[in-house]
C-alpha cells in the first residue's frame, strides 16, 4: 500500500546511540528520546530500548498507554489536562507542570492510585510558550514549594523549552541564567534536584561548545528522528537524515504546461499562488497529497526530480530531467512537518525494517 513511511530501525538506533554519545561527553547523561513525531510506533520506540537513555517522553497519554513494554521511565511533555491527571499518573511516571492546579489534582489522582508521581517545573525563559514566567521568581518558589509538601506528588526537577513558539535559540546566557533559578530553588527547599533540563534538539548544536554543569538531561525528538540540530536546522554529520523515508506511487506521467491556462483565482485551499512559465513540461502525479503529509517538506531522494505542488491527493513533480512512469514509485527525505503529518495520517502505511 501507498503511500508509506518507510523506517530503518538500525537508522534510527545509530542515530540514538550518536546522540546519547554526544551528550554524555557534554555531561548529559540521562536522556530522553521523544517519541510523539512517530505517534510512538510501537517497532520504533521498542528500537530504543537497549541504549542508554533513561527516559522515552511524549506529548500525548494515549501513546505513552501505547508503549510497547519498556524499562524506561515514561515521561509527558505536554501540560496535564486538568481533565486527565487520573490517566496522566496511571501511563506516565514523569510529568511537566506549570499550574498550581494541576499539581493539586495530579496529587489526588496519585493518592487515588496509591503511587508516587513525579513532576518537573517548567520554567519560560522566553520562548513564551509553557512554564512559569523566569521574572516571576514568587510564582516559581510557590510551585516548587506546593510540588515538595504535596504527599503523593515527588518535586523530581526543573526544565524550560525554547525554539517552538518564539523561535528562540539557547544560548551558554540560558544555561547560566536557567541554573541560577534552580540555584535559588534548590536553596529554598533544602535539597538537590535530580532531574535538570536545558531543551530539546535546539539545544544540540550547544554541546560541544557550552558548559552544561548542573545539568543532566535532554528531551530529544527531530534530532533522533531526522539527525539534524533545530537552532540552525544543520544536518549532525554523524547521523542519518533519511531514517526514515515516505514513498509513493506515481499515477499520471504528461507533458503540460507548466503555466496554467485560463482565468487565475485561487487554487484548492484558497491560497493565491504565483506560477512560474518555464514552458511545457514533463509532470507526473504521485498519489499523496496535503491529507497525508505537509508536502513543503518533501525532498526527492533522486536528483532531477522537482516538487510542483499539492492538492490534497496529488502531489505535482516535474519530472522533465527524470522521467518516471505510472507506477514507478517516488521517494523522498521528510522534515519534521512532513514527517509528524505523515505518521499521523491513516492513509500512509508505516513500514519498519
Ligand atoms: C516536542 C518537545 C520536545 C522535543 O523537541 P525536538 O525539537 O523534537 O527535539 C522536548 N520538550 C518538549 C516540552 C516538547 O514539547
Amino acid at each position: 500500500m501507498h503511500p508509506t513511511l518507510r523506517v530503518d530501525l538500525k537508522k534510527l538506533r545509530h542515530n540514538g546511540e550518536k546522540l546519547c554519545e554526544m551528550a554524555a561527553k557534554a555531561g548529559l547523561d540521562r536522556l530522553a528520546f521523544v517519541t510523539k513525531s512517530f505517534c510512538a510506533l510501537p517497532e520504533m520506540v521498542a528500537a530504543l530500548e537497549d541504549l542508554p537513555n533513561p527516559y522515552l517522553a511524549d506529548s500525548r497519554v494515549e501513546n505513552l498507554a501505547n508503549y510497547p513494554k519498556t524499562a524506561k521511565e515514561k515521561i509527558l511533555l505536554r501540560l496535564p489536562m486538568l481533565s486527565q491527571c487520573e490517566q496522566v499518573v496511571r501511563h506516565a511516571d514523569i510529568s511537566f507542570c506549570s499550574e498550581p492546579a494541576i499539581l493539586t489534582a495530579l496529587d489526588k489522582a496519585a493518592e487515588e492510585q496509591g503511587r508516587e508521581h513525579k513532576v518537573v517545573l517548567m520554567v519560560d525563559m522566553g520562548d513564551l510558550r509553557e512554564g512559569v514566567f523566569f521574572r516571576d521568581e514568587e510564582g516559581i518558589l510557590a510551585l516548587a514549594n506546593q510540588a515538595l509538601e504535596a504527599e503523593n506528588l515527588l518535586f523530581y526537577g526543573m526544565a524550560f523549552n525554547v525554539t517552538c513558539y518564539g523561535s528562540v535559540i539557547p544560548t551558554q546566557q540560558t544555561l547560566e541564567d536557567f541554573r541560577a533559578i534552580v540555584n535559588r530553588v534548590e536553596a529554598a527547599i533544602g535539597r538537590k534536584l535530580d532531574f535538570v533540563s536545558c531543551g530539546n534538539s535546539s539545544s544540540v548544536y550547544l554541546l560541544d561548545k557550552a558548559d552544561f554543569t548542573g545539568y543532566n538531561n535532554l528531551r530529544l525528538g527531530e534530532s533522533l528522528l531526522l539527525g539534524r540540530e533545530t537552532a540552525y536546522c544543520h544536518d549532525l554529520p554523524d547521523l542519518y537524515q533519511d531514517a526514515v523515508t515516505l514513498e509513493a506511487e506515481v499515477v499520471e506521467v504528461k507533458e503540460k504546461p507548466s503555466y496554467p491556462i485560463g482565468k487565475i483565482g485561487v487554487n484548492a485551499f484558497g491560497q493565491t499562488v504565483e506560477y512560474i512559465d518555464r514552458g511545457d513540461r514533463l509532470r507526473a502525479i504521485a498519489a499523496v497529497g496535503q491529507q497525508d503529509a505537509d508536502y513543503a517538506g518533501f525532498t526527492p531522494v533522486e536528483d532531477g526530480i522537482e516538487v510542483v505542488g499539492a492538492s490534497s491527493d496529488h502531489l505535482l513533480l516535474d519530472v522533465t530531467d527524470r522521467p518516471v512512469k505510472v507506477g514507478d514509485i517516488v521517494r523522498f527525505r521528510v522534515d519534521y512537518s512532513a514527517a509528524l503529518r505523515a505518521f499521523t495520517s491513516p492513509y500512509v502505511e508505516k513500514v519498519c525494517e
